[in-house]
């Protein structure tokens, strides 16, 4: 049993990951400011004795005691990391000094969510975690992207500089329950126009690609790298290599949704990476990780929990 701290573990992917590392036995402190993510994503673990809610923003000195860090805490969709993007580059590199400095005062194993945004639109395809991206740096998107690569350079000196034990993963496109119905991404902005009936929103041709992973694989491939060896920091991609165009996604929804949405198209915005689909590789190899659930059966659980939230 450990005690372990997840920054940002209110939101969408944090709270499935204080759901799996609760149901190990862990004793979890979750740490959220609550600007994308809500107590509801982590009310049913309120009152288990291995779970602890804490308002604070990263940007913040923290002082707790925890022997592993997951380093979740920054918004990660579009419309959200724009809204305040000063605040986004201060939560990715403050927060990541933040974290670092708690984890080098208690010799504490420290996990960075990077993103595949650290590759930006690129020009190498799969991407391999050797690729060193092709971002600007002073678009709409830089705050999040040069955010995240100024956090993995924190990582990496303090790696060098104090010895610190890191590990980063690099997260592709993740989509499940719990994704923010309004927060702009395109699995819950269609699963949510094809179930209210509204036209479906395909911003370009829909010609550009993702590759969509299912939460649970995400957090088991994230549980498998805090736990690898000390010295094994990663940069490692996670993701499903299976790759998708925009409108391929929307017919898949429109399909499993059934109902009478159209498609309308609406302008690209700006820096919108044209494909991107991650080599795993290196993740098969050291963390013997690969997804499993298949985008159709994802999107099924997906559908559904939005059902209920639409019909709350
Ligand atoms: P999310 O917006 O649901 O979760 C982010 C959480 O961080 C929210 O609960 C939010 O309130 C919290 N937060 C934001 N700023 C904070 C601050 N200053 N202090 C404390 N808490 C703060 O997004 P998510 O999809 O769950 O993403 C989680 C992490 O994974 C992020 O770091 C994101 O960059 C990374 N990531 C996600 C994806 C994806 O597809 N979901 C892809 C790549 C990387
Ligand atoms: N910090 C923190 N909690 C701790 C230790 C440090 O929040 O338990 C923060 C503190 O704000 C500090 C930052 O982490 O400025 C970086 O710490 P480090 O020890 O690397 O550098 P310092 O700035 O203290 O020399
Ligand atoms: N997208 C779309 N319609 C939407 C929302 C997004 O066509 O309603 C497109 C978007 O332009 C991008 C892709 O879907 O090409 C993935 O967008 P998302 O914001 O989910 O993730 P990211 O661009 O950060 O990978």
């Amino acid at each position: 049993m450990k005690r372990i701290l997840v920054t940002g573990g209110a939101g969408f992917l944090g709270s499935h990951l204080c759901d799996r590392l609760v149901g190990s036995g862990h004793d979890v402190l979750c740490v959220d400011n609550f600007f994308t993510g809500s107590k509801r994503n982590v009310a049913h673990l309120l009152g288990n004795p291995g779970f602890e809610l804490m308002r604070h923003d990263v940007t913040f000195p923290l002082y707790v005691e925890v022997d592993r860090i997951f380093n979740l805490a920054c918004p990660a969709s579009p419309i959200h990391y724009q809204h305040d993007p000063v605040q986004t580059t201060k939560t990715s590199v403050h927060g990541a000094i933040n974290m670092l400095g708690l984890a080098k005062r208690l010799d504490a194993r420290i996990l960075q969510a990077s993103t595949s945004e650290v590759y930006g639109d690129p020009e190498v395809h799969p991407q391999q975690e050797g690729y060193w991206g092709r971002v600007n740096p002073i678009g709409l998107r830089s705050c999040y992207d040069e955010g995240k690569r100024c956090a993995e350079t924190l990582f990496f000196d303090y790696f060098r500089q104090h010895a610190l034990d890191i590990k980063v993963v690099r997260i592709f496109n993740t989509y499940g329950p719990r994704m923010h119905p309004s927060d702009g991404r395109v699995v819950s902005n269609f699963i949510v126009q094809a179930l209210k009936g509204e036209d479906i929103t395909i911003y370009g041709d829909g010609s550009q690609t993702r590759s969509f992973c299912y939460v649970d694989d995400l957090v088991d491939a994230m549980v498998r790298m805090m736990d690898s060896e000390r010295g094994f920091t990663g940069p490692v991609n996670i993701g499903n290599p299976g790759e998708f165009t925009m409108l391929e996604l929307a017919e898949k929804v429109i399909s499993l949704v059934g109902g009478s949405s159209r498609l309308v198209f609406q302008p690209l915005p700006q820096d919108d990476p044209k494909q991107r689909q991650p080599d795993i590789a290196l993740a098969r190899s050291a963390l013997d990780w690969e997804p499993k659930v298949a985008l159709d059966d994802g999107l099924r659980e997906t559908i559904a929990y939005f059902r209920q939230v639409l019909a709350a």
